[in-house]
């Protein structure tokens, strides 16, 4: 063939045909090689591929018969006409199927008859028409060198349907380009183009081998961008990735859709997948997203954050009781154990629910919402965190308070109170609780109630439980409070500290340097700590347990509490929270869920410490039922260092 054969019309629109092949065949590959994961999207897309290949096979059979004499040898008049009508029913069935794409792109549904017309009534009318040609020349009719051609009112309808789709497309480009990237925003456009040029090229040439051309080129850009599953799949747990799901919120907030994120943070998963290897880490995702689609599999399964599953349930509300029942499954099955590496591993969950559009209405709140979430859901919780548990006001407030504490943290503005604690069997103080105080100034006093939970959150509680175990030690040092009497100072440890693999070596080398012995602390840990018993935390309290140093259970009794786990706990003190001891004081059934707690305690060998005694009857009571020390108003309120050593001075010694 010489440049000027392949220059011929025909020849021209075979060497495109070719092109358009190769094109669509490497789609087609590429498709089938990237794993299930779109759905409906990937079917779409298979169903879209399969159409440009067969007009392209179709196409290029006529462009053959048309081209080349032996291929009139081969193949009768009749087969080649049925060939061209295939080839311009197809045609029109890629742009019912690429619209279809477009809507699932979008996850935009026909959810009105009308919407429904527009979209498939043009399409079928051409493919009905092309049809036709068969039977009458009314619509189409093949000339003498066998090629198909419009008669005027046909062609003009059909332009029309092909027009409007044009339309249609362009509205919906328009609307949504905003909710994928901007890669994916520029194929789109591309696409659209070429969709849109398809048809003056098919004028002008009278031919269709452009068009396909184009179209084959488009899908393979499609294929890399929409249909990438890299970008929307994790590959380790082979779910949803942060885009894929920030994508289906954007989308459906945009349709007004109503739709509730289940979601689950799984307790220390971060740091175990961060010590693993990746095939193994890989199967415990993997375990824990199997188990999630068997009990709603009509949900999608996202991983967007590092321990953190979500599932993005449609036509649900939040306090559905889908959700709690939900909830209570997975509850369930965390007190079982996992595999990992063949061996048992058990996780702590704690779900959370966020509603569209009533409780979050856009992106930006959500984003708002989502980082609030994390940062709650460190604090372990097994009820549902919701929206409205969130006080989002308050971030604005949080971020001041954190912006005070590290300043008192730098310029020392901190300061240690002393609670002295009463002994009922010598009738003295004998020990003490060093609670940390803040006095900034321009805010003046702000209790550790409000600044501890927010320096938990961003780790400043460091350099503040830091700061106070120096500060005794210092005082332990340079006052003679062991001569007054105190046998140790109950120093508050956060579980911040407790995940820290250096905390025993810090605490340690502390008391070196002042030269205090480790019978002198007594560290107060939280309930909350036994729920994470990583090895960390179990590695800490073993290195500081051998070292001497005696823990007990603070705020005993105001969380979530294990009878059962009790016994296992390595403390010998148990603070019994000051809101069990207060509620026992205005209700009988507190009074016996009080009493119970300190038989129990009392049971297992265990001291007691009650806390916030505010009156002598409170106090009198305490004592008589076996309360081995007693903290509170009552007695003595936190004081600076000064007259703590005054009040040990005056009670200890009259
Ligand atoms: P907590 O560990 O339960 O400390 C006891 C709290 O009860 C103290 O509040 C104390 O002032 C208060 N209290 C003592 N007796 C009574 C009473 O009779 N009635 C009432 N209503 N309250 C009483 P404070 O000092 O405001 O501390 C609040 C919380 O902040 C502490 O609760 C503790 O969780 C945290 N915190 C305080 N200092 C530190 C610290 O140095 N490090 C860490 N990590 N947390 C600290
Ligand atoms: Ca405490
Ligand atoms: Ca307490």
């Amino acid at each position: 063939m010489t440049m000027d054969e392949l220059f011929r019309p025909h020849n021209l629109e075979l060497v495109l045909n070719m092109a358009a092949f190769v094109l669509v065949v490497i789609t087609l590959i590429i498709h089938y090689s990237e794993e299930d994961y779109y759905g409906k999207q990937r079917r779409i897309f298979g169903m879209l591929i399969f159409y440009v290949l067969f007009v392209n096979i179709v196409g290029g059979l006529h462009n053959l018969w048309i081209a080349s004499d032996w291929a009139k040898a081969l193949i009768s008049y009749r087969f080649n006409c049925f060939m061209a009508v295939l080839e311009k029913a197809g045609m029109y069935l890629i742009a019912i199927v690429s619209m279809g794409y477009l809507l699932t792109l979008f996850r935009i549904e026909l959810d009105r008859w009308w919407k429904a017309v527009i979209v498939f009534v043009p399409s079928t009318c051409s493919i009905i028409l092309s049809f036709s040609a068969m039977f009458t020349r009314d619509v189409f009719y093949f000339d003498a060198k066998g090629d198909m051609h419009f008669t005027t009112p046909a062609s003009g309808l059909i332009n029309i349907s092909a027009a409007l789709y044009l339309v249609l497309a362009a509205y919906i480009i328009f609307r949504y380009y905003k909710t994928v990237s901007s890669e994916k925003a520029i194929v789109l456009i591309a696409y659209y183009i070429m969709m849109a040029v398809g048809v003056p090229l098919k004028i002008l040439f009278c031919s269709y081998a452009p068009f396909e051309f184009c179209t084959s080129l488009a899908l393979l850009l499609c294929v890399y961008t929409f249909q990438n599953p890299s970008e929307f799949i994790e590959r380790m747990s082979g779910t949803g990735t942060r885009n894929a799901l920030n994508f289906a919120v954007y989308t459906d907030l945009l349709q007004k859709k109503r739709f509730t994120v289940f979601g689950i943070n799984i307790d220390r998963l971060p740091e175990i997948l961060g010590s693993e290897s990746v095939e193994a880490s890989s199967n415990l995702l993997s375990q824990f997203a199997s188990y999630l689609r068997r009990i709603y599999p009509d949900a999608s399964l996202f991983y967007p954050e590092d321990g953190m599953f979500m599932m993005f349930l449609e036509d649900i509300n939040p306090d559905d009781e889908v959700i709690e029942g939900l909830a209570e499954q997975i509850r369930r099955r965390f007190k079982d154990p996992w595999k990992l590496k063949g061996e048992d591993i058990r996780f702590t969950e704690s779900p959370f629910a966020i509603g569209f559009p009533d409780e979050v209405g856009d992106m930006d709140k959500y984003r708002e919402v989502r980082d609030e979430m994390k940062k709650m859901l460190i604090r372990q919780s097994r009820e549902v965190l919701r929206v409205s548990d969130l006080n989002l006001k308050y971030a604005e407030h949080d971020k001041k308070i954190d912006s005070i504490v590290r300043r008192a943290v730098e310029n020392g503005l901190l300061e240690v109170y002393y609670q002295p604690i009463y002994s009922p069997l010598t009738g003295k103080f004998d020990t003490c609780e060093a609670l940390v105080r803040l006095r900034d100034h321009q805010f003046g006093f702000i209790s550790p109630a409000i600044f501890i939970p927010i320096a938990e959150r961003n780790g400043t509680v460091l350099g503040i439980d830091r700061f106070v175990l120096s500060s005794v030690c210092e005082m332990l040092a340079a006052t003679d409070v062991l001569d007054l009497g105190i046998k140790y100072v109950e120093v508050n440890l956060s579980v911040v500290d407790c995940i820290q693999t250096n905390l025993a070596d810090s605490v340690l080398s502390t008391l070196k340097k002042f030269r205090i012995g480790t019978d002198k602390i007594n560290f107060e840990i939280t309930e909350t700590w036994e729920k994470e018993i990583t090895s960390v935390v179990d590695d800490n309290v073993k290195k500081l347990t051998d070292a001497g140093i005696a823990f007990s259970m603070d705020d005993f009794g105001s969380g979530y509490s294990n009878v059962t786990r009790i016994a296992t706990v390595p403390v010998n003190l148990f603070k019994l929270d000051k809101s069990i001891v207060q509620a026992a004081f205005e209700s009988e059934v507190s009074y016996m869920v009080m009493i119970n707690m300190i038989k129990i305690i009392k049971s297992l060998g265990k001291e007691i410490v009650a806390e916030g005694v505010e009156t002598g009857e409170q106090a009198k009571q305490l004592i008589r039922l076996g309360c081995d020390h007693i903290q509170g108003f009552f007695y003595a309120r936190p004081m600076p260092e000064a007259q703590f050593i005054e009040f040990l001075k005056e009670h200890n010694f009259s």
